[in-house]
């Protein structure tokens, strides 16, 4: 079945979380969100706390400073959620791969649904993370 943000019949809400992302990732996020790529006409929106979040969205490797806190905002997000990770970085560790003050990529601490590689990710991979992150939401029974 093909899907797109235009069949969400509800807003998506996502919560941004940096991990210790050099900021290249980020600067794409937003970029996918204001008006060249425009994803908020869509009812995707970008949302202040992780309690009112669908999807936690996660750029960089995890310093050891981020870990506690990567864990308890997971916890956070209501269920169902998803995990969206964007970039190289947060899927392997990407060019700070085994740096000292790294624990490791995303999924050595949080279980992690939907990877977006690259260095760092076009818009048009980001919003293509962000719809199948909506199908795997659909699946957990969460937002149609
Ligand atoms: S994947 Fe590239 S752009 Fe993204 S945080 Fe890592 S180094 Fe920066």
């Amino acid at each position: 079945m093909t899907m797109n943000l235009k069949d969400l019949s509800r807003s998506l809400w996502v919560f941004h979380l940096n991990t210790g992302s050099c900021n290249g990732c980020d600067i794409e996020i937003v970029a996918a969100l204001t008006p060249r790529y425009d994803v908020e006409r869509f009812g995707m929106k970008l949302v202040g706390t992780p309690r009112h979040a669908d999807i936690l969205l996660v750029t960089g490797p995890v310093s050891r400073d981020m870990e506690k806190k990567v864990k308890r905002i997971y916890e956070q997000v209501p269920d169902p959620k998803v995990v969206l990770v964007v970039g190289n970085c947060g899927n392997t560790g990407g060019v700070f791969y085994e740096s000292y003050n790294l624990v490791g990529p995303v999924d050595r601490i949080i279980p992690v649904d939907v990877y977006v590689p690259g260095c760092p990710p076009r818009p048009e991979a980001i919003i293509d993370g962000v719809v199948r992150a909506w199908k795997r939401l659909e699946e957990l029974g969460g937002k149609k």
